[in-house]
Parts: structure tokens; C-alpha cells; sequence
């Protein structure tokens, strides 16, 4: 329906704002609070298509990650090392800051260690000789002695080979609380919502954009932030955005499951953690490449079935279960795994591409867009 303009929307509610963000996930949200936090004044404004999001944001796993040692030995292929490092550091710093600053039950944060698990020989082989040297690297990045250690048992009753490496500094969070959380605060802080709002196009005007939605309304402001990750492709065909779907399934209650934590396996690409008496298991994305390559929410028979199939022959062999929800997130990629975060003129500012790392990322990345401002 198109949205035919009163007098009071012109000239109060929708009138220029100074800054708008467009994208109300976990990095448009953030980067809104640092913004009105360092311009109190100013008229912030969140822009988004979906009343709760709909993106990644709330359809994440609920990992506060940084990186297992396959999953870093992996990125080490595709990025400069010290590249590689300092994301690493970003993601550790806003694991910490994200518990720190909104406390850990307001976002249903345990901190219960991770542990990396392994279905082939090669692959454990590999990353036990490299595991030293990662947490060398570690210890003069970080500033924390042996992140990783190796351990011998299977306590699990897993189906993996024998040796699994604990990392004691990564948890379990609740991604609905942690967005609920920081969505109360932007709106606390006055940040004005404006959701159900799909942004068709952008263009500059003088000293100022303007964004058109669907519905014919045009918002302008003098600075926007574009922060709605894998979406942001068509508005910067200049940029190397892929999208990347990731998708997840949760079972039906099962008594007396024999962990609780988080786990991580095959370089990152498959995670899987306990949550309210239910396993979780998401990822897989690595075997369906070219199909995962989409902007459709809609999952797959094939990814469905290898997920309940890893659960099956490694999570909890020879255990019934049944599913009770499929469901998927939209991620970014590019070729390397690196967020943009750039000023790009003097009213436009980008903040996209988080590289499936968006939940750890964003209290830095957030900071860093408010020191662009
Ligand atoms: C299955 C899965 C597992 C993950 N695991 C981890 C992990 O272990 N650790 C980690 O740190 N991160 C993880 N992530 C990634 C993390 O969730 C994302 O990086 C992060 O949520 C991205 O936040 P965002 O705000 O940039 O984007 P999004 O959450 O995608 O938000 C973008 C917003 O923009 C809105 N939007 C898009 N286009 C438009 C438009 N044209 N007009 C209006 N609104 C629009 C969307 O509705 C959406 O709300 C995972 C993601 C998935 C899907």
C-alpha cells in the first residue's frame, strides 16, 4: 500500500533526520547506541523491512565464538595472518564486552567452554601439530596463556576420534535475549524505530541521502549507515557481497543429555550446543556451496538431512530424537573473511559484510563506525 504523506508526517515524524541506519540487526542496533550515545541530540533513526529483524541476527546459533584452531588454520589460507589475528581480537573483545556491558542472564550467557571436534584422523592430526603455535600466536595477541588444550577423552559418548581441544574462554548465549536486550536500550536512549519499512533504492542528494521504501515513503538524513549485511549487495554492486545461508535445527526435548556447551567441527562450518533440554545443530554450508549461495530463507531437504544425519551417526549415536524446528539466518561473505567498515563520503558510512561473525564483532565494529561520525 502506498503511504500517502499528512502534514505531520513531513514536518515532525519523518522529517530529515540526521542520522539514519538502515538495518535493525545486532550491528545496525549497536552502532544506533554508540551514535546517540556520542550525539545525545541528534535524530537517530533504525530503519527496517521486519518488526523483529530478518536477517541473521536473531537466527544465529547463540555462539560467542572467536574461532576454533581448524577454523583459524583455515582462515590463515584466505587472509594475511595478522589480518586473521586481529579479527580474532575483535571477536574476543566483544564476546567480553557484550557480557560485560548487558551482563551475562540478560543475555543468557554461560560460559561453559567450547570444545572442537573431530570426525577424521587428518583433520585432528593436523590441528593438534599446529595447536602450540596457535596458542603462541594466542598469548601475544590476547594476552591469555593456552586458549586451546588438548584433551584425550570422549566423555561425550561421541562418535569423533579420540581427542577433542577444549577452549575455556568461549559460551553459550541466547540470541533472542541478547537482540531483545539491545533493542531496549536504543529505544531507551530515544532511537527512533522505524520498522516495516523495505528500503528499494538510495541516492545522494545535496549534503544529504535519501532512502525510498516499497511503500513510496523517502526518509532523508545527513548521514546513513548502511548496516543490513548480506542485503546491502544491490545498494553496493561495487563490493564483493555474497550471500551465505546458514541453516539450523533444533530437536524436541531430550532428557539427560550427556554435555552442555558448545562445539564446534569440520574448520567451523558445523556447531552444534544443548539449549533448554534440546540440542542445536546448524551449519554444513561448506558441502552445498553453490545452493547455500542464496537470499532464500527457505531451507533444503539435502542440508536438513545431512544435519540430521551428523546428529545422528556423531552428536548422540543410537539415540532417538525428533525435530522440532528447521530453520534459517542470511550471512555475508566475501572472498576474504573481513567486514567492511568504511566511511564511504561525507554522509554515507558502511558497516556490512560481517563474514558469519557478527555476534562477536559488533560491540567493536559498532565503536569503530561511531568514531568514523
Ligand atoms: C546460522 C548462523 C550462525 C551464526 N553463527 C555465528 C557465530 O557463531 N558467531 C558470530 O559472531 N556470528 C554468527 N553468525 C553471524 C551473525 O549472526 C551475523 O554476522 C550478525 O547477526 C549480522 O548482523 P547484522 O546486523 O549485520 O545483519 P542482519 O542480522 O542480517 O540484519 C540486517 C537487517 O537489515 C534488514 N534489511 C535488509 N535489507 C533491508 C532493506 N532493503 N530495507 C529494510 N531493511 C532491510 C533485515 O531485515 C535485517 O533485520 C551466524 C549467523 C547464522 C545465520
Amino acid at each position: 500500500m502506498k503511504h500517502l504523506l499528512s502534514y505531520w508526517e513531513r514536518s515532525v515524524l519523518l522529517r530529515p533526520f540526521d542520522f539514519a541506519i538502515l538495518g535493525a540487526g545486532l550491528i545496525g542496533k549497536q552502532a544506533a547506541i554508540r551514535i546517540k550515545t556520542k550525539y545525545p541530540g541528534a535524530r537517530v533513526a533504525l530503519v527496517d523491512r521486519s518488526p523483529v529483524t530478518y536477517g541473521a541476527s536473531t537466527r544465529n546459533a547463540g555462539f560467542a565464538c572467536f574461532g576454533s584452531v581448524s577454523e583459524i588454520l583455515d582462515d590463515f589460507t584466505r587472509s594475511p595472518q595478522d589480518e586473521v589475528l586481529n579479527l580474532l581480537e575483535k571477536r574476543y573483545r566483544g564476546i567480553n564486552e557484550l557480557v560485560g556491558s548487558f551482563g551475562a542472564e540478560a543475555i543468557g550467557y554461560r560460559p561453559t567452554g567450547s570444545h572442537e571436534v573431530f570426525t577424521e584422523r587428518t583433520e585432528l592430526e593436523k590441528a593438534r601439530e599446529h595447536l602450540d603455535g596457535i596458542n603462541i600466536l594466542l598469548r601475544d595477541k590476547l594476552g591469555i596463556n593456552e586458549v586451546f588444550s588438548l584433551r584425550k577423552d570422549n566423555a561425550f559418548g561421541m562418535n569423533i576420534e579420540p581427542g577433542l581441544i577444549f577452549n575455556p574462554h568461549e559460551g553459550a548465549l541466547n540470541s533472542g535475549m541478547l537482540n531483545e536486550v539491545i533493542s531496549e536500550k536504543a529505544h531507551k536512549l530515544g532511537i527512533i524505530p522505524l520498522y516495516g519499512l523495505d528500503i528499494k533504492s538510495i541516492s545522494k542528494a545535496q549534503n544529504a541521502y535519501i532512502m525510498e521504501a516499497a511503500n513510496g515513503l523517502e526518509l532523508t538524513c545527513n548521514q546513513l549507515l548502511i548496516a543490513n549485511n548480506a542485503f546491502a549487495a544491490p545498494f553496493l554492486p561495487a563490493e564483493d557481497i555474497q550471500p551465505a545461508r546458514g541453516q539450523i535445527i533444533i530437536t524436541k526435548p531430550l532428557a539427560g543429555l550427556p554435555f552442555d556447551g558448545i562445539f564446534h567441527s569440520d574448520k567451523g562450518y558445523v556447531y552444534f550446543r544443548n539449549i533448554d533440554e534440546r540440542i542445536l545443530i546448524g551449519g554444513g554450508r561448506n558441502r552445498f556451496l553453490e545452493q547455500e549461495n542464496t537470499y532464500d530463507f527457505e531451507g533444503s531437504s539435502e542440508l536438513l538431512q545431512y544435519l540430521k544425519d551428523y546428529l545422528a551417526n556423531v552428536v548422540i549415536p543410537g539415540r532417538p530424537f525428533e525435530i522440532d524446528m528447521h530453520w534459517s539466518g542470511i550471512m555475508a561473505m566475501g572472498a576474504e573473511k573481513i567486514p567492511i567498515v568504511t566511511r564511504v563520503d561525507d554522509n554515507l558510512l558502511l558497516c556490512v559484510r560481517m563474514s558469519g561473525m557478527g555476534v562477536a564483532l559488533g560491540p567493536v565494529l559498532s565503536r569503530e563506525i561511531a568514531d568514523l561520525v
